[in-house]
């Protein structure tokens, strides 16, 4: 049986261009780039031409991007600076959006429990943050204020530029995990107007492990991690020089093919869409248009995701009930039901995340598969006669 990988929102596949770049960096060009003797210095060269080409595709600086291990990280040491940078000048109140990634959220848990005020907005039905709503929650003592750029469940994309925008007439710092929307959708940090920005390798056929934080020059980043003096002294530890390489390569591959493969990625996205609208008491979570190229989630009343994985799993289809990082707990996603999707329907979801390597023959697949899991799943359900009587089930 062939595997249909359609989880790409969780991670992707590396490819080729990354592969062969890395491959140099571990056992020729293996030196520290902190040593001096010549291939320590060799190293060097690469990192600082990665770093550069790297700056290059988001119409950054080199000296304003800082490698992590991926977009986790990044997005914690952008929420800490801001916060601690905001209270050593008395502002504590951080406005950020309902249906962040965990990596955010959790940060800023952690911050309401160190006394800042959090104010989580509105994501709607349409899983969209209002500008409006930014506008109106900005206070003379707001430290930050971050929005994703685009979702990793629903794959809705928000309008970052114009929030950005706001920021900046404010002169509060403006944060977005673009972990998403990198190498999909495209991003200038300028034209974003944000003043830092999160990035994960692996979401773009890069290796896992490795990715970066964008900071505009003139903020005083915050370490996570002490020690050496690697990235200007912002983030101690050895550099991943493989993984950096690899990454340079995957972005500048994404980037440079970025209008071809959308245009691509979203017929197939559109096929399925549109090819699953007739199962009955489904939906379509997110705008239908305001998203990213590859990203798909649908709802199926009656339903439970994980046995709907597990039997398009069957077919060779490896898809998604939406967050990696929930999977395993039975707690419906965060996501949806900020979007007010009602729990017991957010059971019933389904999230399919395409790529370029994905084809036509693929996505045909995919809608067969559905169909048949669902219609077999609701004829074993002992709710879903009640379900379509439309008697109300918990
Ligand atoms: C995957 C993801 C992350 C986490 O990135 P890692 O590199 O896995 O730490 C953060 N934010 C979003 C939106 C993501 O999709």
């Amino acid at each position: 049986m062939k595997t249909i990988y359609v989880d790409n929102a969780a991670t992707t596949r590396m490819s080729d261009v990354a592969y062969e770049a890395m491959k140099p960096m571990m056992q020729e060009i293996y030196g520290n780039p902190s040593s001096l003797h010549h291939i320590g210095q060799t190293a060097k060269e690469y990192l600082d031409d990665a770093r550069a080409r790297i700056a290059k595709c988001i119409n950054a600086q080199p000296n304003e991007i800082y490698f992590t291990s991926g977009g986790s990280e990044a997005d914690n040491q952008a929420i800490l600076t801001a916060a601690y940078n905001g209270a050593k000048k008395g502002k504590k109140h951080i406005i950020s959006s309902k249906f962040e990634h965990h990596a955010v959220l959790h940060t800023l848990d952690k911050l309401a429990k160190e006394g800042f005020e959090i104010e989580l907005l509105d994501v709607y039905e349409n899983g969209i943050v209002k500008v409006e709503d930014v506008k109106n929650a900005l206070r003379d003592d707001t430290a930050l204020v971050t929005i994703m750029t685009a979702n990793n469940e629903v794959g809705t994309i928000q309008p970052i530029k114009e929030i950005g925008e706001i920021c900046k007439e404010n002169k509060v710092i403006f944060h977005t995990d673009a972990v998403q929307a990198i190498g999909h959708i495209p991003v200038d940090v300028i034209e974003m107007n944000v003043d830092m920005l999160s990035v994960s390798a692996h979401k773009f056929h890069g290796p896992r492990g490795v990715g970066f934080l964008y900071c505009r020059k003139g903020i005083l980043l915050q370490n996570l991690i002490n020690g050496g003096a690697q990235e200007r002294g912002k983030r101690a530890g050895t550099e991943n020089t493989p993984a950096i390489m690899g990454m340079a390569a995957a972005i500048e591959d994404a980037c440079s093919n970025l209008e071809k493969n959308a245009q691509y990625v979203s017929k197939l996205r559109d096929m399925i869409i549109d090819g699953c609208a007739d199962i009955e008491l489904s939906r379509l979570n997110g705008d239908r248009y305001n998203r990213l190229p590859g990203t798909i989630n649908f709802c199926f009343e009656g339903i439970e995701g994980e046995g709907l994985l597990l039997l398009l799993d069957q077919d060779g289809i490896c898809a998604s009930s939406g967050s990696a990082c929930t999977s395993g707990s039975l707690d419906p996603s965060h996501v949806l039901l900020a979007m007010g999707v009602p729990v017991a329907v957010a059971h019933g979801s389904l999230r399919i995340s395409l790529c370029e390597y994905n084809t036509e023959q693929e996505a045909k697949t995919i809608i067969d598969s559905i169909h048949k899991v669902v219609a077999y799943l609701r004829s074993i359900s002992p709710v879903w006669e009640k379900i379509q009587k439309g008697e109300v089930v918990e």
